[in-house]
C-alpha cells in the first residue's frame, strides 16, 4: 500500500462514521510531517447545519491543533471530490496539497463542475492528485444511494399497506 492510499483508508474509516449516522459517506484527514493531525466526516444532518461538510469540520479541527487558521505544509485526503464551499475554504487555508479518492460530476469543484483549487487569478493554488482508491470511495458512496432508495421504497409500500388495512377497516 502506498502512502498516499493508508492515508485515503483513513478517510474512509471516517466516511464510515457518517455511514452509520445515516449520513452520506465523506471523510477526510489532514496530514502534516508524516502524521494525521485532525479527522473528519460529514455530520450535515446530525448537526443540522450546512457547514458541518467532512472537510470543514477536519479543517477547523487542524486549526486548532496547529493554532494557526494556515495550514501550510499540510496534505488534505478526502474520499469525494470537494464542493464549492470547501474547496473555497482549502484555498483560504493555504494548504498545500488535496488528494481526491472519487470525483463528484455533479457537483465537485476540483476540476468537475468547477476547479477552484486552481484558479490562476487567486494568491493561492492548491496541488491536486485524484483517483486515490478511487474504486472503493466511489463504490461506498453508490451502495450508500442504493440502500437508501430502496429502504424508501421499502417504507412507501409499507404506507401503502397501511393505508389499504386502514380502509379496509373502515368498511
Ligand atoms: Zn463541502
Amino acid at each position: 500500500m502506498t502512502e498516499q492510499e493508508k492515508y485515503m483508508k483513513e478517510a474512509i474509516r471516517q466516511a464510515k462514521k457518517a455511514r452509520a449516522l445515516e449520513e452520506v459517506p465523506i471523510g477526510c484527514v489532514i496530514v502534516s510531517g508524516g502524521k494525521i493531525i485532525a479527522r473528519g466526516y460529514n455530520r450535515r444532518n446530525t448537526d443540522k447545519n450546512t457547514l458541518s461538510h467532512a472537510e470543514l469540520n477536519a479543517i477547523r479541527k487542524a486549526s486548532k491543533k496547529l493554532g494557526d487558521w494556515r495550514l501550510e505544509g499540510c496534505t488534505m485526503y478526502v474520499t469525494l471530490e470537494p464542493c464549492q464551499m470547501c474547496a473555497g475554504a482549502l484555498v483560504q487555508s493555504r494548504i498545500d496539497e488535496v488528494v481526491i479518492g472519487s470525483m463528484n460530476p455533479k457537483a465537485g469543484c476540483a476540476g468537475s463542475v468547477l476547479n477552484l483549487l486552481e484558479v490562476e487569478g487567486f494568491n493561492h493554488k492548491v496541488k491536486i492528485t485524484r483517483g486515490v482508491l478511487e474504486e472503493e470511495c466511489s463504490t461506498m458512496l453508490s451502495d450508500f444511494f442504493k440502500e437508501l432508495r430502496e429502504k424508501k421504497k421499502r417504507l412507501k409500500m409499507l404506507a401503502k399497506q397501511q393505508a389499504q388495512e386502514a380502509a379496509d377497516g373502515d368498511r
